[in-house]
């Protein structure tokens, strides 16, 4: 058997496979696109038609094999108790595409509060959150400097005369 690019003894389902084990064996070495795959917050790892392992994505490297470039993810599986896991874990494969691939990519209705999205400050980075850290004060401030001449007291005023009664 040719030498594993992950180092790993096994791939494939064995019965009683651990989450980390079906994840270990699942997480590559696959055709991927990285585009894709690096959007990706979760990854859920199917074996036999069943989610074996659901795990968070870190990252993502590139391998070359016999057969060409693949991909392969970094993560950990997620610890009992997270939404995500639970909600897919032991579950039919809801993605059923008939694809060979252990990994399945699909838009999660769980995933959507986790997923990377630009900072809304409009400085063009990504955050998981609203904002990045400080980037809510930031927009805040350009508010001030670009509408209330820099004077927080006008915002305050402005906002007290036109904001819905609390
Ligand atoms: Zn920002």
């Amino acid at each position: 058997m040719p030498l594993d690019p992950l180092g790993r003894a096994f791939i494939g389902c064995f019965p009683r496979m651990t989450e980390d084990d079906a994840w270990e064996a699942g997480r590559g070495v696959w055709k991927m696109n990285r585009e894709k795959a690096s959007r990706q917050r979760f990854a859920l790892i199917v074996g036999e038609g069943v989610v074996r392992a659901v795990a968070e994505i870190t990252g993502y490297t590139e391998h070359t094999t016999a057969t060409g470039v693949r991909g392969a993810l970094e993560g950990q599986p997620l610890l009992a108790g997270h939404p995500v896991r639970e909600a897919y874990l032991g579950q039919s494969d809801p993605v059923a595409n008939g694809s060979q691939n252990p990994v399945g990519y699909c838009d999660l209705p769980e995933e959507q509060s986790y997923l990377m999205r630009p900072c809304a400050c409009g400085c063009g980075e990504d955050t998981d959150r609203d904002f990045l850290p400080g980037h809510d004060v930031r927009a805040i401030q350009q508010r001030v400097r670009d509408h209330f001449d820099g004077s927080p007291l006008k915002l305050i005023q402005f906002i007290d005369q036109h904001a819905p009664a609390a």
